[in-house]
């Protein structure tokens, strides 16, 4: 499926899930089974001569993406939960949100120094999330290969708040 169909199938929200944001609804991309498949191989293109150990997906919805992403590039997966969910002994990164703030949270043996790991999310906006992410998996001593994005909301500059080091893959971008 080419690009300008697959942004065709992601569905503009206004006021979700407050007043003022524009949610871009993944789901009808993901209901169907070319867009899902063209989705999941963009997403793991530029990473199949990269060696990558592991995917690492971030709540909620970059665990949909992260999982096939890890089956295409013949990884396994590790999922970067909100607090309290993770029953093992976990290390953890908080960052900010416009009230308030939240926190990432992965198993501490999910990683190990030197792993190549890859991070998948479904959207990018402010950024926050990212960086947590990242910073959670670098603290571990991984090696963070790239950050593979479904969606990019670059007007929102999400790209700023991130290290030069990892390097920035989006399959649709909103300018
Ligand atoms: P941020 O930390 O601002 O980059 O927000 C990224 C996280 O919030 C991602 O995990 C997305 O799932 C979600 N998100 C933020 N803004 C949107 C949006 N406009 N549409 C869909 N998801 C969003």
């Amino acid at each position: 499926m080419d690009l300008a169909n697959l942004r065709r199938m992601i569905r503009d929200v206004p006021d979700f899930p407050k007043p003022g944001v524009i949610f871009k609804d993944i789901t009808p991309a993901l209901a169907d089974a070319q867009a899902l498949a063209a989705i999941v191989e963009r997403l793991a293109e530029p990473y199949h001569d990269q060696n990558v150990a592991a995917v690492a997906g971030i709540e909620a919805r970059g665990f949909v993406l992260a999982t096939p992403v890890a089956l295409a590039l013949g990884t396994g997966f590790i999922p970067l939960r909100k607090p309290g969910k993770l029953p093992h002994d976990t290390a953890s990164e908080s960052y900010e949100l416009e009230y308030g703030s939240d926190a990432l949270e992965v198993h501490i043996d999910a990683i190990a120094p030197g792993d190549r790991v890859l991070i998948v999310d479904d959207v990018i906006a402010t950024g926050g999330t990212a960086a947590a992410a990242i910073d959670l998996v670098v603290r571990l001593g991984a090696d963070v290969v790239g950050l593979a994005l479904f969606i990019e909301l670059a007007f929102l500059n999400g790209r700023a708040v991130l290290s030069d080091d990892v390097p920035i893959h989006a399959v649709v971008t909103y300018e």
